[in-house]
């Protein structure tokens, strides 16, 4: 069981909450990153990684993963603590002002402040059925790395934006793509679709999965027809599972923290009716909340230069300047 002892944890790693680990190593505080998903990125990796983002300052137009690999970049000199493929379950005070989080692999944070950035809940990936066994031998739901697919044979599985750029964003460096959705109809933006339709990839609908086969790794998938139920066996090496993604607050609910529906409501200097619990990016509720990145970059650096007087109440709420 591994124990992890910090001053500041965040919940999400999505857009705010890596910019909050940034801002508090900047303050000196030791962090940990704690997310469901086994990738960083929230939102942005998990549902539009290969779309433009035209709203985020200093960036006239940036690729949604490379708006989060900056962020990785940024937080990285201060060694943040990644707990990722952990989903925070409960929340204990220690009786000294700190918090006990546990995570759903037991893994135990004991730290002096709490930041949520949970977003829109934990993400869970909706899983391809039968493809339990092949999670991380063939199997992916992120495509994190174009290049891990160089020369392979690729099969992607969904309707959605993501299912439609990857396959796009392939068509150069996989051996062949093949598109399956269970639908005829597509639910991306409809230019991409109709760069799909113009594109070396096979589209095939509507299909579906019905098993998986290989010796450890994925050799082959058979597909069907769900008009008809004939199967249809490709040789693939790899399969891309784009099925969206279920979000769910979940054991936030039970953190005794005061929430408006499925989300949390803060005060000015974003902390919630629990002291030492504090909330930024998508999931915080107040009067006129926007939810943009942009909006939860801000709220994430009022959280943690707060979070630092939590810590240590003869610490500023004002860091100073970084260009200093
Ligand atoms: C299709 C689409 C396009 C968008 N385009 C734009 C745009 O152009 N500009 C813009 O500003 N915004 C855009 N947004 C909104 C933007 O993505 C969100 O505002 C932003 O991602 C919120 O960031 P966040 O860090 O608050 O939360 P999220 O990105 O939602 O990340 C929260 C993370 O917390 C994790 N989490 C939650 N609970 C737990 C738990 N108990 N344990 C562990 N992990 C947990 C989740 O798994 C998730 O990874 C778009 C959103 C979508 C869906």
């Amino acid at each position: 069981m591994e124990q992890v002892e910090i001053d500041l944890a965040i919940v999400g790693a999505g857009p705010a909450g890596l910019y909050a680990a940034y801002y508090a190593g900047f303050r000196g505080l030791k962090t940990a990153l704690i997310d469901s998903l086994t990738e960083a990125g929230g939102q942005v990796t998990a549902l539009y990684p290969e779309k433009l983002i035209y709203d985020v300052a200093g960036f006239p137009a940036v690729k949604g993963q490379e708006l989060i690999d900056r962020c990785l970049e940024q937080a990285a000199p201060y060694d943040p603590v990644m707990l990722l493929g952990h989903r925070a379950e409960t929340l204990e005070p220690d009786g000294q002002g700190g918090f006990t989080i546990t995570t759903h692999r037991g893994t135990h944070i004991a730290t002096r402040a709490v930041l949520i950035t949970g977003g829109i809940g934990n993400f869970t990936p909706r899983p391809l059925p039968d493809g339990a066994s092949y999670e991380g031998r063939g199997l992916v739901y992120f495509v994190r790395e174009l290049e891990v697919m160089r020369d392979l044979d690729v099969l992607i599985v969904g309707g959605g934006d993501s299912a439609v750029d990857w396959a796009l964003n392939l068509e150069e460096i996989a051996r062949s793509i093949t598109l399956i959705h269970r639908r005829d109809r597509f639910r991306a933006h409809e230019d991409s679709v109709s760069k799909l339709h113009a594109s070396s990839v096979e589209v095939l609908t509507p299909y579906e999965v019905r098993h998986l086969h290989g010796d450890g790794e994925i050799q082959a998938a058979t597909i069907f027809d769900n008009r008809d139920q004939q199967d249809r066996r490709i040789e693939v090496q790899a399969v891309v599972a784009a099925l969206g993604f279920t979000s769910d607050l979940g054991p936030l609910r039970e953190w005794g923290i005061e929430l408006d529906k499925r989300h949390i409501l803060v005060d000015t200097r974003m902390q919630t009716n629990v002291p030492g619990v504090f909330a930024a990016g998508d999931i915080t509720e107040y009067p006129g909340k926007v939810r943009l990145i942009s909006v939860g970059y801000g709220e994430a650096a009022t959280a943690v230069n707060n979070a630092a007087v939590h810590i240590d109440p003869s610490a500023k709420v004002f860091p100073g300047h970084s260009s200093g």
